[in-house]
């Protein structure tokens, strides 16, 4: 049994052409150990959301690997990488992304639909429950304050029971005190799932067990059990220029 939940190897993904050219990601070699919480930090710009992006197989790197739960994604099929995507891989992004007029039952409930299951009240009440929602099954999205709403879209992330959720930026679009709520949320589920986030808050990055700095498209360095104090000293000296 693989102990890395995530790994990738010399991983590059470039943007456009010629003079326009740029390289957000740059032969980046990561792993992430299975049930741990990682957030990935760096300047705007840096690569994070590219790394995220590739890492969950919703887009391709122009080289490199990307294992994720053992599976190999580079290579696959858009049908075998859509199907690994939908069994193996969570995904949270800053903007919730809900349906507006499904219930959070109901949105909860999509990935499964669309995988032609017929979703059994079950799974999603029970992932619904995990969030801290019960008693909101039947609410829209408009019913529900953001800190909800997200909650609801970390549901649908884990109602197939990915062992792998990547999140960008989930605490973006929420004030400090809601944003903390859920990443107190991400805190329990790690352990059980290996969770990946993208964040450039220090408060955000002090729930994780570690911490990996992004400048350029390459991780350039990393803390373990990191805190806000010691992530934010940490930065400020990624952004000193290097003489
Ligand atoms: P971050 O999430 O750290 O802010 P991104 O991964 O979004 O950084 O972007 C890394 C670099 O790649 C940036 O220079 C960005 O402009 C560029 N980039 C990202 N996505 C695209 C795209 N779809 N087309 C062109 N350039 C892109
Ligand atoms: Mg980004």
């Amino acid at each position: 049994m693989d102990d890395q939940a995530v790994r990738l190897r010399a991983v590059t993904k470039t943007f456009g052409r010629k003079s326009a050219r740029v390289t957000a990601l740059d032969r980046v070699d990561l792993d992430f150990r299975a049930g741990t919480f990682t957030a990935v930090m760096g300047p705007s710009g840096s690569g994070k959301s590219t790394l995220l992006q590739c890492a969950a197989g919703l887009d391709r790197p122009d080289s490199g690997t990307v294992r994720v739960a053992g599976h190999e994604l580079t290579g696959l099929s858009e049908t075998r990488l859509a199907r690994l995507r939908r069994d193996r891989i969570g995904f949270v992004f800053q903007a919730f992304n809900l349906l507006p007029t499904l219930t959070a039952e109901q949105n909860v409930a999509l990935p499964l639909r669309l995988a032609g299951r017929r979703p059994g009240s079950g799974p999603v009440r029970q992932a619904l429950a995990q969030v801290g929602l019960e008693g909101r099954e039947r609410h829209r999205p408009g019913e529900l304050s953001g800190g909800q709403q997200q909650r609801v879209a970390i549901a649908r992330a884990l109602v197939s029971g990915p062992p792998v959720l990547f999140a960008d930026e989930p605490t973006g679009a929420l004030d400090s005190a809601t944003g903390r709520g859920v990443l107190e949320l991400l805190r329990t589920l790690a352990g059980r799932t290996t969770i990946v986030m993208v964040t450039h808050d220090p408060v955000a990055a002090g729930f994780a067990d570690r911490a990996v700095f992004l400048v350029d498209g390459r991780p350039l360095s990393e803390l373990p059990s990191p805190t806000q104090a010691s992530v934010a000293e940490r930065m400020t000296r990624l952004t000193v220029p290097a003489c």
